[in-house]
């Protein structure tokens, strides 16, 4: 099944876990939070299959809670909330 991340830097608290976890996916920003290389953190390209099981690894991690996943690109409407 498909795979695809975001991280929400507003929950984000910078612990370093994910980077750790999964180094191809994810990595740090200006501000120290975390983000998805893979698509500029926007969830719109599916994580490779070869990284899922550092992805859900790293999801399982987060203390914040804040690595989504889902199995279908993630769209603007559903990131903010709305
Ligand atoms: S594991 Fe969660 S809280 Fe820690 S840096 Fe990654 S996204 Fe942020």
């Amino acid at each position: 099944m498909a795979k695809f991340t975001w991280v929400n830097k507003d929950t984000c608290i910078s612990c370093g876990s994910c980077e750790e976890i999964a180094p191809d996916i994810f990595e740090y920003d200006e501000e120290g939070l975390s983000h998805v290389i893979l698509d500029d953190n926007t969830g719109s390209q599916e994580v490779p299959e070869e990284l899922e099981e550092d992805l859900i690894e790293a999801e399982e991690c987060c203390p914040s809670e804040s690595i989504k996943v889902q199995d279908v690109p993630f769209t603007h409407k559903v990131r903010v909330g709305e």
